[in-house]
């Protein structure tokens, strides 16, 4: 592990980096993008507004020289965003860069994963929600059965990509799919993280009683399987490991709201415009592109990132209350990327 030069209020390093390379997307899962609100009108960033591929790397140099060692390209869904490998080969050109990976709805996988690949991603989390075409199509909000995701799935396995599924769950919409799923990634020999219904943004009219913590889940799963905890491998993960006592396949966790990980996180988000933003519940996001375009050195971009991540004390999911849901100003998970 590399020396992380920078530390915030607590003390955490800056270790990852997500970028949004997009705010559009192919689909409008209810929990993310709705339907009704990302309508024809929305008013979607212009393509002057998106960092361009060579911004982007730019950025990527100087947050990897203050200690990041991993990118994970997100959206909106990044694979929209054209020529993706060459953005995927400029940043693994970065020394010191240990791993990209991707986070996908998978739909244009067949299509670019072969690419992806040779341009140096290393690992891909499909997401992908139900295995019932018509609750898929529901959820989706597209009417996209599941067949296209998994075509995804394995073109990106054939091209020599991890797969990892991650599964959003919530109450009353695709509990009922926790097993099905649980067995399907296991046979397939998938890892599948199981996602916590959360309060980002404020159009998916979250509520607490909407979520099926880790515990609900490990439950469910116990009843079918035997799990066995997993050892976190590194500081800073997020997700909670187990592994199946009869396979190799492991299932996950990402308890964000019942078991919150704020002390460990070391994370930075950048939005497809050049915000950075410091959680992913902390609406306030600070400026990188138009300081850049303005003119700004790799050196004052660099200490303006350090300042940003020095004054940073964020942890919404440790001190989460019914006032916090309703007072936060917060940013949509399509802007920034989950
Ligand atoms: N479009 C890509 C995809 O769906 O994988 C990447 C962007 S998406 C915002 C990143 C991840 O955030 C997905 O796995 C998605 O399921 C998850 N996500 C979106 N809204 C969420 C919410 N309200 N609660 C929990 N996870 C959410
Ligand atoms: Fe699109 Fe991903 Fe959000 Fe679904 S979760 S609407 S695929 S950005
Ligand atoms: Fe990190 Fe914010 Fe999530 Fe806490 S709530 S784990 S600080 S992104």
């Amino acid at each position: 592990m590399k020396d992380h030069l920078i530390r915030d209020q607590l003390k955490r390093p800056l270790r990852d980096l997500r970028i949004s390379v997009i705010d559009r997307c192919n689909f409008r899962c209810q929990y993310c993008m709705p339907a009704e609100i990302f309508g024809p009108d929305f008013p979607f960033l212009p393509k002057s507004e998106l960092l361009a591929y060579e911004e982007i790397e730019r950025l990527g140099r100087v947050f990897v020289g203050l200690g990041v060692e991993k990118i994970r390209l997100t959206g909106g869904e990044p694979l929209l965003r054209r020529d993706l490998p060459v953005l995927v080969k400029m940043l693994a050109d970065i020394p010191g860069l240990d791993d990209i990976a991707l986070t996908t709805n998978g739909v244009l996988l067949p299509k670019l994963a072969s690419d992806l690949k040779t341009a140096g991603l290393k690992r891909v989390n499909v997401s992908l929600d139900s295995l019932d075409d018509e609750l898929f199509g529901q959820i989706n909000g597209r009417n996209v059965g599941v067949g296209p995701v998994l075509k995804g799935i394995n073109a990106a396995k054939q091209a020599g990509l991890g797969v990892k599924i991650n599964m959003v769950v919530k109450k009353g919409l695709n509990e009922h799919e926790i097993v099905p799923m649980a067995k399907f990634c296991k046979l397939e020999g998938l890892e599948l993280r199981f996602i916590e219904f959360m309060d980002v943004g404020s159009t998916n009219g979250w509520k607490m009683d909407d979520v099926v913590t880790k515990k609900e889940i490990y439950e469910i799963l116990q009843n079918h399987d035997a799990l066995e905890a997993v050892e976190p491998a590194y500081y800073g993960e997020v997700a909670k490991l187990y592994s199946y006592k009869d396979a190799s396949a492991r299932v996950g966790f990402i308890p964000s709201v019942s078991e919150s990980f704020c002390s460990t996180c070391t994370r930075a988000r950048l939005s497809a415009n050049g915000q950075i933003f410091t959680c992913l519940f902390n609406g306030n996001g600070h400026d990188l592109r138009d300081f850049m375009r303005a003119g700004a050195t790799d050196e004052e971009i660099k200490a303006r990132i350090i300042s940003i991540w020095e004054q940073r004390s964020d942890r919404y999911s440790d001190e989460r209350t019914a006032e916090t849901i309703a007072t936060r100003k917060k940013i949509e998970m399509s802007y920034i990327g989950g």
